[in-house]
């Protein structure tokens, strides 16, 4: 994690359900649940896993009035923040606003005539909860997408009008989102969008592909934006288990220095110096890790080249020899230990630290 001060821009603060996004509040974690609603049982299941892998916001989608009943329940089981996301029909983002909703996530330019747009600001007004426009590079309103392709300008300009429809209805508790699945183009609009205004931003690389892609496309457009200190609250959106997407988010944070808690692993690639099996005593160190609420650097290293230096920089540190290592904790040295004590002196040692 660097060390390195990062400015945030300023942004607004929005309230979902307890959870603060933007004027400097950390960076949340969002995912969406990918079992609908109206599977109960198995969508409780998924939200608990998110939960319990650190997401901060869930968000569900609600496109029917089956899906709306569903979600009376699912908010009555689940006290974490959730979103409902509507799409075209304005009653069930009202009905969701009623049912405890945390906030919504809606385009109000899909929502249809100014009169609809006004009931969903005022149903979240009544309920105190805050709206996410989210304009996305592949559902641009049909004059737009027909006449010409997503870029930045447009991009911004689309939230700038839903901005304005929602402010012009005396709604101003909002957060925007501008996503594309190409992270240049989600850079470049979230940057021109964050020189404008000061509306707390949702970052992500939507429709990143599947978790190998979607990770790498993710740490490029949200780290990109985050080391410029733009981003109030993330979202990884991946083909497959969203409890993949909270882990890549917040590995993408710590990555930036964004992320205050949690254990950092670093380990060397190994080369043909290495003599010790850094791949396996580095998986298992990951697999048996704690969870932490500070930030811990462990070092795993294959030899005397670059290991001793990270080693010693880190909380927690071994560097390889032949068929032993060297310890260290917090820059100093401990002495010697076999191959096999590896894993378990590591943990022995994080257990020392977060318990101190
Ligand atoms: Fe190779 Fe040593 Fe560097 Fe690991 S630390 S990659 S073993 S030179």
């Amino acid at each position: 994690m660097t060390d390195f001060y990062i400015a945030r821009k300023k942004t607004r603060s929005v309230d979902v359900g307890g959870v603060l996004i933007g004027d400097g509040a950390p960076i949340s974690v969002q995912s969406m649940l990918s079992v609908p609603l109206e599977e109960e049982s198995r969508a409780i299941e998924q939200a608990h896993a998110l939960l319990v892998a650190g997401c901060d916001i869930i968000r569900v989608a609600i496109p029917d009035a089956d899906a709306l009943d569903a979600f009376k329940r699912f908010r009555r089981a689940i006290s974490a923040p959730i979103v409902a996301d509507i799409h075209f029909d304005y009653r069930l983002a009202i009905g969701a606003a009623k049912a405890g909703a945390d906030k919504l996530r809606i385009n109000p330019g899909n929502i249809g005539s100014p009169e609809r747009v006004r009931a969903v600001a005022d149903a979240a007004k009544a309920a105190g909860i805050p709206i996410r426009i989210g304009v996305n590079a592949g559902s641009l309103p049909k004059s737009i997408a027909n006449n010409t392709s997503p870029s930045p300008d447009i991009l911004v300009d689309v939230a700038r009008r839903e901005i304005a429809l929602l402010e012009s209805h005396g709604f101003h508790d909002i957060v925007v989102s501008i996503k594309s699945h190409d992270p240049a183009l989600t850079v470049l609009a979230n940057r021109l969008f964050s020189n404008e205004f000061d509306i707390p931003l949702h970052i992500g690389v939507t429709e990143a592909g599947l978790p190998a892609d979607a990770s790498i496309k993710s740490a490029v457009g949200i780290g990109a934006l985050v080391l410029e200190g733009i981003g109030d609250t993330v979202r990884v959106s991946i083909t497959g288990d969203p409890v993949e997407e909270v882990l890549i988010a917040k590995a993408i944070l710590r990555s930036c220095g964004a992320m205050p808690a949690g254990i950092e692993i670093v380990s060397c690639p190994t080369c043909g110096r290495t003599r010790v099996d850094v791949a396996k005593i580095a998986q298992e160190v990951a697999d048996r890790l704690p969870k932490s609420e500070k930030h811990i650097v462990v070092a795993v290293m294959g030899c005397e080249v670059n290991g001793p230096g990270e080693a010693r920089a880190a909380d927690v540190g071994i560097a390889g020899g032949k068929g032993d290592f060297v310890t260290f904790k917090k820059g100093e040295v401990c002495g010697k230990i076999s191959a096999n004590e590896a894993v378990d002196w590591v943990l022995r040692a994080v257990q020392e630290i977060l318990h101190k």
